[in-house]
């Protein structure tokens, strides 16, 4: 990725801008990211060959990045659209670009795990697990704690979640495997082995 500050924002400025080197470098970035993820998990676990996916890792990854460079293009259009100062955009940019980042990190440990499970026969669980800090959402609150397969989802798409006093959340960008459910999200997962 980009070497320096400066650097970064002028990216990201040509990223916003459809530039196709500036979409192509970011896309990279977050794969790269994924990836190195991933095969530290399968690594740490001691198993060899982290580059051999299958074609529904490849396409839930693909679904994953999608979706990051979908929220994190989204998310930058509406810091330009509130007309944040120069400064103030270079920074809230960057924050975005690191909370994309983690996004991309938490998919991979992901694939890992579930790599690991394929050819080991070990069987992992995830649990979701938020900060719970006074800005926790009604949302990351409810998920936090719940523990299933790592093959599974935490919701589907469509699936409605019952929250407190009578709200409710439904899962609209496909199906929810990892973190994060909405921007600034700092939620994480667990993993526990089970056999
Ligand atoms: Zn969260």
């Amino acid at each position: 990725m980009a070497r320096s500050e400066a650097d970064l924002l002028h990216a990201l400025t040509l990223f916003l801008n459809g530039d196709d080197d500036a979409v192509w470098i970011i896309t990279q970035h977050f794969v790269a990211a994924l990836l190195a993820a991933r095969n530290q998990v399968i690594t740490e676990n001691n198993l060899e060959d982290p580059s051999a996916m299958n074609e529904s890792d490849l396409l839930e990854m693909s679904r994953h990045i999608a979706v990051i460079m979908f929220g994190f293009r989204e998310r930058m259009q509406e810091i330009e659209d509130e007309g944040e100062l120069a400064d103030n955009i270079a920074w809230q940019w960057e924050r975005i670009f690191i909370d994309q980042t983690v996004r991309a990190i938490e998919a991979g440990k992901l694939f890992g795990y579930m790599f690991v499970e394929r050819v080991s026969g070990q069987v992992w669980e995830k649990t979701w697990m938020s900060r719970l800090a006074h800005n926790t959402c009604a949302v990351c609150e409810e998920l936090h704690g719940m523990t299933i397969p790592v093959q599974q989802d935490f919701l589907s798409l469509g699936q409605i979640l019952i929250l407190p006093n009578d709200r409710h959340y439904a899962q609209t960008y496909g199906n929810l495997s990892a973190p994060s459910v909405h921007p600034h999200c700092q939620c994480w997962l667990m993993y526990t082995r089970r056999n």
